[in-house]
């Protein structure tokens, strides 16, 4: 253990005093040095709960774990907040940062949350001053698509990839692109969003009151919303009488061969192919990498996927060696990623 300890751990504590103490996280050596572990603590800020690690330097599994209601529309979420980071704070150990996730949108330059959905309170909240002028400790913040990504580049799916580009396609769509082994940040904080790019400027209404972007096409609500219109206008199928659907209930339905439920799903692969030969003509990665509980259904979205990908991008080479793949993290994918955050910002790893 004592091998894996840098001189540069070794110079910290023995500059740092109030870093000294013997517990079940330091150890002393043969020569009487103590050794001091390190933590980063991770936040996912979901919309219905609130997730907080605390991780060593090795492995993907959290040193603790605690998780919360999020209770976003009542008040003292920020207490709410700073409990559940209290809650798996290390008792013998120091913690180097604080890494945070959320959706958006957000300023990921300055840890602002700009609007987050479900959340009044946040509005335009500097979540970054206040946790780290509460907890002494630097603090990192992005989007939870963003940081899915970092997840997946990093201990995920996209390991051995420099060039990844990330879909989550559920009630929305986000995105997250890496390149050259840069998070893709972009001046204001807002690069990536991907489910937001305009597929049919006529298109249907998308969730942020804009027409036609390609989450008004593949997300799960919008496959359920086509079926619904279909069956108003009279299309056959096992569902006819149903006022509500979710892509999940359509995905049944096709695994049952009802055509409405087939063609559904075809048609959201076909737009999610429009998308990405888009995408692919942008960023040029190495890897594709879908999460997103609607990507989980398989050949029925991914067969028309792929054909109109292929159809669309303008040079095969952009599909020379492209690795298309499914995320390999799950749930704990935002608090990994806000791990990862962390652990880049303080190996000065610039964020492009
Ligand atoms: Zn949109």
């Amino acid at each position: 253990m004592a091998q894996e300890l840098s001189l540069q751990h070794w110079i910290q504590i023995k500059t740092n005093r109030n870093f000294y103490s013997i517990g079940e996280e330091s150890f002393r050596n043969r020569y009487g040095i103590i050794y001091v572990m390190e933590r980063i603590i991770a936040v996912d800020i979901g919309g219905t709960q609130m997730r907080a690690a605390s991780y060593a330097d090795e492995g993907i599994d959290p040193i603790k774990h605690k998780r919360i209601p999020t209770r976003a529309f009542e008040p003292g979420g920020l207490d709410r907040l700073f409990q559940v980071i209290r809650d798996v704070w290390p008792e013998n150990a120091k913690v180097k940062a604080i890494g945070l996730g959320s959706p958006g949108p957000l300023d990921p330059h300055t840890g602002v949350l700009l609007a987050p959905p479900n959340n009044p309170e946040w509005h335009d909240l500097p979540l970054i001053r206040e946790i780290s002028d509460h907890f002494g400790v630097h603090a990192y913040l992005d989007n939870d698509a963003n940081l899915a990504c970092l997840a997946e580049y990093r201990y995920g799916a996209g390991r051995g990839h420099h060039d990844v580009l990330f879909i989550t396609v559920s009630t929305g769509i986000g995105g997250g692109v890496i390149i050259g082994d840069k998070l893709l940040q972009g001046y204001h904080g807002l690069a990536a969003e991907l489910g937001h790019s305009i597929i049919d400027p006529d298109g249907p209404p998308c969730s942020c009151g804009f027409k036609g972007h390609l989450e008004s096409f593949a997300s799960g609500p919008a496959i359920a919303k086509f079926v619904l219109e279909e069956i108003q206008s009279g299309a056959k199928t096992k569902m006819t009488g149903r006022k509500e659907l979710s892509a999940r209930d359509i995905a049944k339905a096709a695994a049952e061969g009802d055509a409405l439920a087939i063609r559904a799903y075809h048609r959201a692969g076909t737009y999610l192919g429009i998308g990405v030969a888009s995408f692919l003509h942008a960023f040029d990665p190495s890897i594709v990498i879908f999460g997103g509980g609607v990507s989980l259904v398989g050949p029925l979205l991914f067969d028309s996927f792929h054909a109109s990908l292929k159809e669309r991008v303008f040079h095969p080479r952009y599909l020379e060696d492209l690795v298309i793949t499914t995320a390999a993290l799950g749930d704990d994918a935002g608090l990994l990623g806000a791990r990862a955050l962390a652990e880049m910002k303080l190996e000065n790893r610039t964020i492009a």
